[in-house]
């Protein structure tokens, strides 16, 4: 159930309403949006609703209303407006696109610098790069680790861009959280609750992606596990799932961007790097994304790729990124949003 407060409910009205929803043993997620706040309220409805309704008539209460879909604090009934997440200068989910570039992984000091001013020449507004990389062998490339964060940490810092990388194990979630900006969920842990769980109790931003074979229901419950420990911050990001089609590495599920917006008020980003694996077709894959009502992108660039570590034949080239930074500005304005 959600309560939806009137538009100018005061804070004592709020934290009323939400000590009434505790007694009633649910847990109240106060959601503020720009017009008025909601809150939310998870827990146990069976016979509850009833009592549930009675908040009606509280003061600052304007109506009481059932989220009838299995998510709760995800769905775009809490916050119709949707979601605008703030990381450093960089903003996602709000009118200007948001685009998230770097290496698969982070290799060495020089190419991590390399691919950060490329990146940011380009126009991109977010550094990305693996530390912790999940293979699918245990004798490939496994990533820089503790180092690697470090230099990615600089590079960013030193060219004005908040960083993203991946978290695989709870064990290093305070290491993770101490150099990075936002902290990244592979399509591999798409379903780990508990490392979920974890890191809904800290305060970074989540760029949480889609699983291979998670259905867009399971992806939106995998959300709700973040949300639901008290971080509000989740970026849902799409990329590519597994078919029987294998001339792609993965096929982009585009379908997933106009019904994710239609489902959550949450931003919602496409890889079209890891859903092509294949260089020359993530521009259009990237400009489709945008004409789909993507909140931004993940892109994939790399100094050399020829010679990368991972993930080499989807990584674009800096002179190809920028090309692709040029072409979606004239989109970015066709669909009412600015790059
Ligand atoms: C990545 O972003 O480099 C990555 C490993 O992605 P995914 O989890 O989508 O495969
Ligand atoms: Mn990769």
């Amino acid at each position: 159930m959600i309560v939806v407060m009137k538009a100018h409910a005061t804070e004592e009205e709020i934290q009323a309403v939400v000590r009434m929803v505790e007694d009633l043993d649910y847990k109240a997620h106060v959601i503020s949006g720009i017009e008025r706040s909601v809150v939310a309220c998870v827990g146990d409805e069976r016979g509850a609703k009833h009592q549930l309704t009675h908040l009606e008539s509280v003061a600052g209460v304007e109506r009481v209303m059932p989220v009838v879909k299995s998510f709760k604090l995800a769905s775009r009934e809490v916050r119709p407006e949707g979601s605008t997440i703030r990381i450093g200068n960089a903003e996602i989910g709000g009118k200007r696109l948001a685009v998230i570039a770097g290496p698969c992984a982070i290799e060495s000091e020089a190419q991590i610098e390399a691919a950060a001013d490329a990146v940011k020449a380009a126009g991109a507004h977010m550094l990305r790069g693996g530390a912790f990389k999940p293979r699918t062998s245990p004798y490939s490339f496994q990533g820089m680790e503790g180092e690697g964060l470090v230099l990615l940490e600089k590079a960013g810092r030193r060219v004005g861009l908040p960083v993203v990388t991946e978290i695989m194990d709870p064990h290093d979630i305070d290491l993770v959280v101490e150099h990075a900006d936002v902290l990244q969920v592979g399509a591999r842990n798409a379903q780990n609750f508990s490392l979920l769980r974890r890191l809904g109790r800290t305060n970074k931003p989540i760029l949480l992606k889609r699983g291979m074979s998670t259905k867009l229901e399971e992806f939106m419950m995998a959300a709700e596990y973040i949300l639901s420990e008290g971080n509000p911050n989740v970026i849902l990001c799409e990329r590519g799932i597994r078919t029987f089609e294998t001339a792609t590495r993965n096929t982009l599920d585009l379908n997933a961007v106009p019904l994710l917006k239609e489902w959550s008020h949450l931003p919602v980003v496409v890889d079209p790097s890891h859903g092509t694996g294949i260089y020359s077709l993530v521009a259009p894959m990237a400009l489709a994304a945008i004409a789909a009502g993507a909140d931004g992108l993940l892109i994939e660039v790399h100094p050399k790729p020829e010679s990368a570590l991972s993930d080499g034949p989807q990584q674009l080239k800096p002179a190809r990124f920028a090309n692709l930074m040029k072409a979606l500005k004239p989109l970015a304005e066709a669909v009412g949003r600015t790059i």
